[in-house]
């Protein structure tokens, strides 16, 4: 299939690029390199534009003529997103739609939607399936519901049909060392406990031991980015050979609180960091769990790094690399 991929040079993005390289697509990476790179590319052609730029965006469409569209590009920090509601707004539901008109007026008709754990808020049950209350605590969470909700009124409206992906909390890196996560500010768990090993910071934050869970801290369902990487390659099947528009979670369907996912770093990485115990963060829920039971049965997904200490390792692996690079 011919696609064109927004925010394919991103950590996430670039992934999803080796794999559907691998899987024979002809790619063209759409992405204004605000966090990605060009040397994450891997397969296929780099175009540097802004979703904002309507006409670029509209050129490119209109010449490269896609199959489908994979949608990454997008603001992606909860606690950026609760100081800086407008810039989530502007980027991830305005920009949304400039892509998806563009795509409407040239015809393309299938998209993969970068969406989040963050739409459910606090769920009552957990693991949380797909019909579960979208209530989401944050801008971010709030900004990929209507990404959801724009997409399935233009489903029901037009020939227009959309996977959207559900992330939990996406962690590690290649396992042949080609990518990873290279973003300087990065505020997610797992990179921060692994830049802190590293002497990039003096100490690792616990944000909130008062949680209504077993240690007080929250919990995550960490998957694999390669994992993640592959059901976007089945989603992708799955809209060409069936048509259906679908919501599904990506996760393994079980949970590491903070304390676990520290103790875990500080094993694999045999660096005992600094840690404190801070006030929560805003925004954060106290336990995301998927059922990705729609996601397997589905595109037949089936994980093969359901495990907390390989994904840290390929991350750790990953940071050494970046050490001493101009990344
Ligand atoms: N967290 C933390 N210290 C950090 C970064 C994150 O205690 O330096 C906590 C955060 O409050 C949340 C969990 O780790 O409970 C996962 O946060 P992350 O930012 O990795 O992902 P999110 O779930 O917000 O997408």
């Amino acid at each position: 299939m011919k696609i064109v991929v927004t925010g394919g040079a991103g950590y996430i993005g670039s992934h999803v690029v080796k794999a559907l390289g691998k899987a024979g697509h002809d790619l063209l990476v759409y992405d204004n390199l605000s966090t990605g790179h060009s040397w994450a590319v891997l397969s296929g052609e780099l175009v540097r534009g802004d979703l904002a730029d309507k006409i670029l965006l509209n050129d490119v469409m209109g010449n490269f003529r896609p199959d489908a569209v994979i949608h990454f590009a997008a603001f992606i920090q909860v606690e950026e997103s609760v100081r800086e509601p407008l810039k989530y707004y502007r980027n991830n539901v305005s920009n949304t739609l400039n892509l998806l008109e563009v795509m409407v007026h040239n015809g393309v008709r299938n998209i993969i939607y970068s969406s989040t754990a963050a739409v459910y808020g606090t769920p009552e049950k957990i693991p949380v399936t797909e019909t579960a209350p979208l209530e989401p605590l944050n801008p971010y969470g709030a900004s990929k519901v209507m990404g959801e909700k724009i997409m399935a009124h233009l489903s029901e409206a037009a020939d227009f049909r959309y996977v959207a992906l559900r992330y939990f909390n996406v962690a590690g890196a290649d396992h042949e060392g080609e990518l990873g996560q290279a973003y300087r500010e990065a505020t997610h768990l797992i990179t921060r406990a692994l830049k802190t090993a590293h002497g990039e910071f003096d100490r690792l934050s616990i944000f909130g031991t008062d949680y209504p869970t077993p240690d007080g801290t929250c919990i995550r369902d960490y998957i694999h980015v390669e994992d993640l990487a592959q059901a976007h390659v089945l989603a992708l099947h799955y809209l060409e050979k069936t048509g259906h528009s679908e919501v599904m979670n990506c996760g393994y369907g079980h949970g590491y609180s903070v304390r676990e996912v520290v103790e875990a770093a500080k094993k694999v990485t045999g660096i005992d960091f600094p840690v404190e115990e801070t006030c929560r963060r805003a925004g954060d829920s106290p336990a995301l769990i998927a059922d990705s039971g729609k996601l397997r049965s589905l595109t037949g997904w089936a994980p093969r790094h359901d495990d907390l200490e390989f994904i840290i390792r390929t991350a750790w692996e990953w940071e050494q690399k970046l050490r001493g690079s101009e990344i």
